[in-house]
């Protein structure tokens, strides 16, 4: 797991509480030392691990995406390879 940290006071100490918005409870991410709302965006960090992970993840990505491509690249040459030899046996039996 990430950690969160509290940009006013530089705490990593996070908890998950609820806080009234316009008449609905809606959970927030605060600071547990000075109760500062924390965004998921800006103020999340991803330990070591995750980032390592996070960067096999998309390695792995990148790479099922080449060879996705790599399999169309071979379907379309061999459909131009069949059009090719249909295109030819016609013109020797005609
Ligand atoms: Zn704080």
């Amino acid at each position: 797991m990430g950690y969160y940290k509290c940009p006013r006071c530089g705490s990593t100490d996070a908890f998950e509480g609820t806080e009234l918005n316009n008449g609905r409870k809606v959970s927030v991410i605060k600071c547990r030392d000075c109760g500062e709302i924390l965004r998921k965006k800006k103020d999340y960090f991803l330990t070591e691990e995750e980032k390592r992970f996070e960067a096999e993840f998309e390695a792995q990505y990148a790479r099922d995406k080449e060879a996705r491509e790599k399999v169309d690249e071979d379907l379309v040459l061999k459909i131009f390879l069949i059009i090719c030899v249909v295109v030819l046996l016609y013109i020797l039996i005609f």
